[in-house]
Formats: structure tokens, sequence, C-alpha cells
């Protein structure tokens, strides 16, 4: 069987490895833009502790204090008002209680598989020390602020993680860095990619060992008949992983993946006093994530609700950097900046399965906030479904079909 995977990230290169390990005959496609995709530039957490979907009651009410313009972290600007008004609209029928506790129910087990299909998929690329299952650090910068976040999560459904008081050693190596840092909590259960450019240098070995071929270029998809193909590449089957460029080419096949880019911001910076095996570190008054990798700690937040290809709004990596500079962290400019597109579905579910609107077309895409979390799993289960064997998840809820068609 020859797959065309149209995608590149990390998405697509882990399903790459999955269908060639099962035999297949692979081709990856990726139009490979300027900036790094999304997999390569976020923040590294394995946060099998989101299992509640972001679509819920509570997101809908904290919109307001949370919006950019009063400090917060959601930007929803003006003049993209058209891209995000209608998904907005999706995202609070998506919110309902039946269909959050349906999606709740849904992720849980997508990310109860998540950690140890990332420890098999860092044994198969011969570096287990990728993955660091040390869990990760929540943080906060008042006793009120502690309290109140402490609680929620402590009433929150974390699926296989596990809220934990954090050690003394731990938080004072925590403060060593904030010291604004009032209180703190560990999580158990959570992990961390220790550097995103190993873990895709140690893909691209295994896809060449492997024997997957690499392609490049901006994928179109055209119907021929009851199937679809992608000009150029003569295949049996295409899998779209495209990210955020999914919508385009699901729409070509008569798919509707209303699909919205979530864009976020980083900064990396040398740093270092910064403790190496320090797990990643949330300041949540602050909605940012500080991640440890090689050589660079990065700063990571911001949710901006655009076109994909909207120009950067710089007032996002110069808030970074006052987030920096405010919590005195131990940050070397110059900093590097980046915006990348998380792919978001109005109802948080990635979209995994087989195109009803095409023979020959399967999908993974839409993983939102978690894509690097779900990525090795998803590639577990489509690859299974391709090849003709029982996913040892149910996908159904995961199929596109939940949003419908166009006619
Ligand atoms: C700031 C930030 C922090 C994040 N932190 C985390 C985290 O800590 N943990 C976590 O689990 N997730 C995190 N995420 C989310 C995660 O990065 C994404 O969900 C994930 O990277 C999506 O992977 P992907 O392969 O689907 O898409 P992408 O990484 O966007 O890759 C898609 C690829 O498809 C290619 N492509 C698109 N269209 C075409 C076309 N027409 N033809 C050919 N190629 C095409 C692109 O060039 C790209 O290489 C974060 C995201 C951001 C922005």
């Amino acid at each position: 069987m020859r797959i065309l995977i149209v995608g590149g990230g990390v998405v697509g290169r882990t399903l790459a490895l999955a269908l060639a390990q099962r035999g297949t005959r692979v081709t990856l496609l990726d139009r490979q833009a300027a900036l790094p995709a999304a997999s390569w530039g976020n923040a590294g957490h394995i946060a099998t502790e989101q299992v509640e979907p972001i679509a819920s009651p509570a997101t809908l009410r904290s919109v307001p204090r949370r919006l950019f313009w009063r400090g917060g972290p959601l930007s929803l600007p003006p003049a993209q008002a058209h891209v995000w008004l209608p998904f907005a609209l999706r995202l609070a029928l998506a919110s309902r209680p039946a269909r959050f506790r349906h999606g709740r129910a849904a992720l849980a087990g997508l990310l109860a598989a998540a950690l140890p299909a990332w420890q098999r998929l860092a044994q198969a690329l011969g570096d287990p020390a990728l993955v660091r299952a040390d869990g990760h650090l929540v943080a906060w910068e008042s006793a009120a602020s502690a309290a109140r976040g402490r609680a929620a999560w402590e009433a929150a459904d974390t699926g296989t993680a596990r809220v934990d008081a954090v050690d003394a050693a731990t938080l004072a190596r925590a403060r060593a860095l904030a010291p604004a840092i009032a209180d703190a909590i560990r999580f158990i259960g959570s992990a961390q990619v220790s550097d995103l450019d190993r873990l895709a240098a140690a893909l691209d070995a295994a896809l060449a060992a492997a024997g997957v071929t690499r392609a490049t270029g901006a994928a179109t998809l055209a119907r021929d008949g009851e199937r679809m193909r992608v000009p150029g590449h003569d295949v049996d089957l295409i899998v779209v992983a495209a990210g955020i460029g999914s919508r385009a080419l699901l729409a070509a096949a008569g798919e509707r993946a209303p699909l919205i880019a979530e864009r976020g911001y980083h900064i990396r910076a040398a740093a270092p006093d910064w403790p190496a095996d320090l797990p990643p570190l949330v300041f949540e008054d602050r909605s940012i994530i500080a991640t440890r990798y090689a050589d660079r700690v990065q700063l990571a937040g911001f949710v901006e609700f655009a076109r994909a290809d909207a120009a950067p709004d710089p007032r996002k990596w110069q808030r970074l950097e006052a987030h920096a500079a405010a919590l005195g962290l131990p940050l070397r400019p110059p900093f590097e900046r980046w915006v990348g597109a998380r792919p978001t579905l109005p109802d948080y579910l990635p979209a995994i399965g087989r195109s009803t609107r095409a023979a020959n077309m399967f999908y993974a895409f839409g993983h939102q906030h978690l894509g690097l979390t779900l990525a090795p799993v998803t590639a577990e289960l489509l690859a299974d479904a391709i090849t003709g064997a029982a996913p040892a998840i149910d996908l159904s809820p995961f199929d596109l079909r939940r949003f419908g068609t166009f006619a």
C-alpha cells in the first residue's frame, strides 16, 4: 500500500513512522514554511492532566477577565472578527454540559494512553531520555491566587495525572529562578519532551531508516470520482495531517472542518543558571509556561484567534519579555521570537479518522493545545485503522462527521 501523508509536523512524522513500521510505503509531503510549525515551537509539555476540554462553561465565564488588553492571554483582534466570531458561536454550542462531558470522556481515553505511547516512541527512536516523565510545576505569585488555583486543580478531573505538594527543595529551586513565587504544586504523571530539535532530528533519522520518502511542496487536493488525489503523487491512500492547513485541504473533499488558528507566541534565550532537570514551570497568574530545552529556556503563552498567516503582534513578545523581567527570570537576551498556530476545532477534540467523502482519505489534525502530547497515540491508533487492525481506542468521537459535510 502506497500512502501519502500531507503535513510533516509532529502528527505527520509520528504517523509516517508508525505506518512504515506496519509495512506500508510512505511518502511524507510538507510545504516547509519559513517559521517552524507549531510542532517545533511549543512548550514541550506532555499534558496528560488536561482532560477537561477547553470547550466548557468555565472557559466561557473566564473570557472577560482573560482578555489581552486586561493583561490576560486571550486575544480576539477586532480586524479578525470574521474569523473568530463563527468559531466562538460553535465553541459556545460545544460547551453545553452534555457535550463537555462527552468530550471529557473521549479526551480522557486518549490522554491516558499518551505517555505510554511517548515512551514507546522514544524507545523506538533509540533515545528514551527524550521523554522526561517528571511531572510539571504550577506556581502562583500571591497566597490568594495560590489558594484559588490549588483548589481549582484539586477539584478538576486530571485523568491519570495527579496533584501533589511540591517538596521544599524543589520550591526553593523554583524561587531561586523567580523570587516572586508564593506557592506551587507539582503534578505527577505529566511529562516533558526534553528538546524539540532533538525530537525532530530523531524522527527524521528513524523515517530515513524506515524508508519513508520525503517530498517538499504545498499539496492541493483534487477530486477523481469517489477518490481524491494530490497532483504529482500516484498513491493508494492520502492522509491529511497538515495542522491548520488541513481546513483548506479537507474543504476540497467536501468535508467540513471548522478549524481555527489559536496562535501562541514564545521567546527563547540562553539561561545557564536554569537547572537542567527542573520540569516545566507554569506561572498560572500570567498564563505562561517556562520550559528548559537543551541550551535555551523558552517562555510561551497567548491564545490569539486569527488567520494563521496574519502578521504577528509584537506586543505579545514584548509582554513575554516583561513577564520575564517582572518575575526576575535569569534569561540572557537576545530573545528569539516565534509565533505558531494551534489547529483547533470548536469542541477541542482532534479529528482522527476516515473520510466519508473520499474513498481513499484519512485525517489526523485539530489537536489544539495537545498536539505534542497526543501525536504518538494518534499515530498508533490511526496507523492501526489504516492497516486494518482494530484501534485500541474507539475513534468515533473524533470523526469529522460531528461537524456535518458540505453538500
Ligand atoms: C505556543 C504553543 C505552545 C504549545 N504547547 C504545547 C504543549 O506544551 N504540549 C502539547 O501537547 N501541545 C502544545 N501545543 C500545541 C501543539 O504544538 C500542536 O497541537 C501540534 O504541534 C500540532 O501538530 P500538527 O503536526 O498537527 O501541526 P503542525 O505542527 O502545524 O504541522 C503541520 C505541518 O503541515 C504542513 N502543511 C500545512 N498545509 C500543507 C499543505 N497544503 N501541503 C503540504 N504541507 C502542509 C506545515 O508546513 C506543517 O509542517 C502548543 C502550541 C503553541 C502554539
